[in-house]
C-alpha cells in the first residue's frame, strides 16, 4: 500500500450499532485494529483524494490533475485488518467482526461543478451511499463523467470521462448494442444493474493496433481505460473497429466470472471466450464488418504461430503459466473456442455452442465454489467428442490448420 493512501486518510473513527465510539488503535503499516467487541461495527473516515503538487496520483486514479477514479474499497479497506486476506472472505465471516454494510460519503469539491460521484454502490440519501455487500465490489469514480443509460440495453449505465475521445457520441450505443448482442447470445446469470466507467488512459499503458486499452471488472462493473494514439485519425473506421472488440471482450468478464467463477487454470477460457465473444457482439452489432471471416481466422492462427504457438500442451497448465506467455495463451484459447464451436455445428443443433456451453456452466455452478479444470473438461467432453478435449484442450495434439478447418496454406 503506497504510503501516499495512507497519509491522505483522516478522522478515522468507529462506532458500534448504538452509536457509541469504539476503541481504535493503530496497527503495522498504517493499519488500525477496531475493538468492536465482536459485534457490527461502522466505520467512518475521511478520504482526501485532491491531488497534491508532489504528489498527484491517487491508488487507481487516473493521473490527470483535474480527474479522480478511485476503487474506494480496494484502497482504504484493507488497512483496517492485520493483512488482506478477509477481503476475499464472506462479509459475515471476517475476522475483525461482522461488517454488514457500509456507506460511504462524499464532498464534492464545490468549485467544480460538473463533477459526478459514479458508483456501483446505491443512494440512501444525499451524498450517502451504501456499498453492496461487499466493500471491495464497490467502485466509486469522481470526477468530470457524464452519466448516460444505454437505450434498450437493460438498464446498463455508461459514465463517459469529459476528456474521453474515442467515438464520443456514438460509445454509449456501441457499449449497449455489444452488451444486448451478448444477452441474446448468452442470458445472464442474474441481471442486476451494470455500470461500464470510461476514462482516457494513464500513461505506460501498452500499445495494442492504434488502441492503447486496458479493463478490469469488479462485480458489475466494467472500468475502461483507452486513448487514441495521436497518429491515428480521430475518424479512422479502424478506431471503431477496435474499439468495438475490445469493448466487447471487456463487457464479456461481466459473465465469467460475474455469473459463474472459475479457477485461474480455467484463463485460457474466460480469455479465449471473451476474445471469441468480443469478435463475434462486434459483427452481430455491425461494427465490425462480416466479410473476411475466414481471412481474419487465418491471420490469427499465423500470428499464434508467430508468437511461438504450435505446441501442443495442455491448456489448463498453461494458464497458471507465466505473464509473459498470457497473449499466446488468449490468442490460441480463442482458436480452441472456435474449433469447439466447430465440432460442435458438425451435428445440426437448435442451440449455439456458446449457449450451450454457459447453460452447462451456470447449471455446474452453485454460486461458491469455482469451477475448476475437472469439472470444465466434463462439461466440454459432454457437448463435443471427449477424443477432441483430450487433444486440443489437455494438449495431446497441436492446432492444425486442418484443424480448424481452415484450407491449406
Ligand atoms: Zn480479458
Amino acid at each position: 500500500m503506497p504510503s501516499a493512501a495512507a497519509d491522505r486518510i483522516a478522522d478515522v473513527a468507529a462506532f458500534n450499532d448504538e452509536g457509541e465510539r469504539l476503541t481504535i488503535s493503530e496497527f503495522g503499516h498504517h493499519g488500525f485494529r477496531i475493538d468492536n467487541g465482536g459485534e457490527r461495527w461502522q466505520l467512518s473516515y475521511r478520504l482526501n483524494i485532491r491531488p497534491t503538487e508532489d504528489v498527484p496520483t491517487f491508488y487507481r486514479t487516473s493521473v490527470r490533475g483535474d480527474d479522480y477514479l478511485v476503487l474506494v474499497g480496494s484502497d482504504a479497506w484493507p488497512r483496517f485488518y492485520e493483512d488482506s486476506s478477509p477481503l476475499t472472505d464472506p462479509v459475515d465471516m471476517r475476522p475483525a467482526g461482522r461488517v454488514a454494510t457500509a456507506r460511504a460519503r462524499f464532498q464534492l469539491p464545490g468549485e467544480r461543478e460538473e463533477w459526478r460521484v459514479v458508483t456501483s454502490a446505491w443512494d440512501e440519501g444525499d451524498g450517502f451511499h451504501a456499498m453492496r455487500s461487499h466493500p471491495i465490489a464497490s467502485v466509486f469514480a469522481l470526477g468530470p463523467f457524464a452519466v448516460e443509460t444505454a437505450p434498450g440495453a437493460h438498464g446498463l449505465r455508461v459514465a463517459r470521462h469529459r476528456d474521453w475521445d474515442i467515438r464520443p457520441d456514438e460509445i454509449t450505443r456501441i457499449t449497449g448494442d455489444l452488451l444486448i448482442s451478448h444477452r441474446e447470445a448468452v442470458p445472464p446469470a442474474a441481471g442486476g444493474r451494470p455500470l461500464v466507467l470510461l476514462s482516457p488512459l494513464p500513461p505506460n499503458h501498452g500499445v495494442r493496433g492504434g488502441l492503447r486499452t486496458a479493463g478490469m471488472v469488479r462485480n458489475e462493473t466494467l472500468i475502461v481505460y483507452a486513448d487514441r494514439q495521436p497518429e491515428v485519425m480521430r475518424g479512422h473506421p479502424g478506431i471503431a473497429e477496435a474499439m468495438a472488440v475490445f469493448l466487447g471482450h471487456e463487457l464479456f468478464h461481466l459473465w465469467v466470472p460475474s455469473g459463474v467463477q472459475v479457477t485461474r487454470e480455467l484463463s485460457w477460457l474466460s480469455e479465449g471466450w471473451a476474445m471469441h465473444m468480443g469478435r463475434r457482439a462486434a459483427i452481430a452489432t455491425g461494427w465490425l464488418a462480416e466479410a473476411g471471416g475466414e481471412r481474419r481466422l487465418n491471420q490469427s492462427y499465423r500470428r499464434y504461430l508467430d508468437i511461438g504457438g504450435y505446441r501442443a500442451g495442455s491448456l489448463p497448465e498453461a494458464s497458471l503459466g507465466d505473464e509473459r506467455s498470457r497473449n499466446l495463451l488468449y490468442l490460441r484459447g480463442e482458436l480452441v473456442f472456435q474449433l469447439l464451436e466447430r465440432e460442435w455445428l458438425r451435428q445440426p443443433r437448435e442451440q449455439s455452442f456458446e449457449n450451450a456451453l454457459w447453460e452447462a456452466l451456470a447449471a455446474a455452478y452453485d454460486g461458491q465454489e469455482p469451477l475448476d479444470a475437472p469439472a470444465v473438461r466434463q462439461i466440454l467432453a459432454d457437448l463435443v467428442e471427449p477424443t477432441i478435449v483430450r487433444r486440443y484442450v489437455e494438449g495431446q495434439a497441436p492446432l492444425t490448420p486442418a484443424a480448424l478447418g481452415l484450407a491449406g496454406r
